[in-house]
């Protein structure tokens, strides 16, 4: 029987020390593939633990096995490690101390309470059969840690994947899922659209590559809302245009670039060819040469039904029914994706939305956290680890 009671109670009696990491990691933010001082401090703690601990695993990815007292299942618990460039606004006495170097997405606080969950479930493993493998990964924020990790071959012998991530849109007290796609697909794409230069009183005799690419920009519009089913989501960025070089000269190169985004794999596949055949066709109708690049990024996060029944029932044992928010699809992306495409998987929101009503939103320079989000957290993925062991 797993007790309830005794998780909440040691995971509250652990609040100090979450709070501590949590703030050590953010005075000490390290952007993708260079967290050396963060994989320091994961795998100092988690050797102590007595775990068999891999580090160097995709350059700065750091891998704990934690074996229960018999053989049995495997679950994966990913946390991300990664900061972000952005200069921080946040004024307290543990706002970063690297200038331009922010932890604005919640990972300090996914290390804290991974760090936690392993001392709490290592603290039990004579309770349980099956093992623990604590994946702490690199480079999220630049989607490209997972994939090294998997290539590394973390996912061996691995059953069910677990994750959670931090969230300021829910109130602190509350976990948010969803079953099926949860978090959107994203490419990045880059157009380069060439005309020939020239003197803007003279457009007869160049080709206008702004005005191409002005056409480009609304058109391409049209297959989000033309092409794309009603009742299927994507949605398609520009962030970036540049081209010319002065208000009289007609411009002979602009490089666009967006993002695509969408749930189903059939969507994406759609935005990204009907992107390519546009751009490519209505450059040659403006007599513009278009070059498309696409950069895939990561899949969406598809949460298994089964998996995601079993979080919801562990997380309302120990937060109520009141508490569980059946959350909708976000188009942001996590790199989480691959490995819940390797095996059946669960990753969700726990809320970490402030009481005192200054929540910034992720990736903004005044991001904070509620940090009882950690407390809470850690009961949460630590009920849903040892009820998964103990039902296989
Ligand atoms: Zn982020
Ligand atoms: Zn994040």
């Amino acid at each position: 029987m797993i007790d309830i009671a005794d998780i909440k109670r040691q995971a509250e009696t652990r609040r100090d020390d979450l709070v501590a990491i949590r703030r050590d990691i953010h005075r000490n933010p390290e952007l993708a593939f260079a967290e050396n001082r963060t994989a320091g401090v994961i795998a100092d703690r988690l050797e102590k633990l007595g775990m068999e601990v891999q580090t160097g695993v995709a350059k700065t990815g750091v891998v704990g096995l934690l074996r229960g007292s018999r053989p049995g299942k495997t679950v994966l618990y990913r946390a991300d490690i990664d900061a972000l460039p952005i200069l921080e606004q946040v004024d307290a006495e543990y706002t970063s101390r690297t200038q331009g170097v922010m932890h604005a997405c919640g990972h300090d606080g996914h290390v804290a309470i991974g760090l936690t969950v392993a001392e709490m479930l290592a603290g039990k493993r004579n309770d349980f059969a099956g093992n623990v493998k604590f994946v702490f990964q690199p480079a999220e924020e630049v989607v490209s840690g997972a994939k090294p990790m998997i290539d590394a071959g973390v996912m061996a012998g691995v059953d069910v994947a677990l994750g959670i991530h931090l969230g300021n849109d829910e109130p602190v007290g509350s976990i948010a899922l969803k079953s099926g796609p949860a978090m959107a697909n994203v490419d990045s794409i880059k157009l380069t659209v060439r005309g020939k230069g020239g003197h803007g009183s003279q457009p007869e005799k160049a080709i206008d590559s702004v005005m191409a690419a002005c056409q480009l920009v609304n058109t391409l519009q049209t297959i989000v809302s033309r092409e794309v089913a009603p009742m299927e989501s994507g949605v398609l960025s520009f962030g970036t245009i540049h081209g010319g070089f002065a208000s009289n000269i007609i411009a002979p190169e602009v490089v666009l670039e967006g993002t695509v985004r969408s749930f189903l794999p059939e969507v994406r596949e759609l935005m990204i060819k009907r992107i390519e055949e546009i751009a490519v066709g209505l450059g040659k109708a403006l007599r513009c040469e278009v070059k498309f690049e696409v950069v895939y990024s990561c899949p969406a996060v598809v949460n298994n039904s089964e998996m995601t029944d079993f979080v919801r029932t562990s997380a309302t044992q120990i937060l109520g029914k009141d508490k569980i928010i059946e959350s909708r699809e976000m188009m942001g992306s996590d790199d989480m994706s691959l490995f819940l495409q390797a095996v059946p998987g669960c990753y969700f929101f726990v809320g970490s939305g402030r009481t005192d009503g200054k929540s910034f939103p992720h990736h903004h320079p005044g991001f904070d956290i509620e940090e009882e989000s950690l407390v809470i957290g850690t009961q949460v993925m630590t009920k849903a680890v040892l009820d998964y062991l103990a039902q296989n």
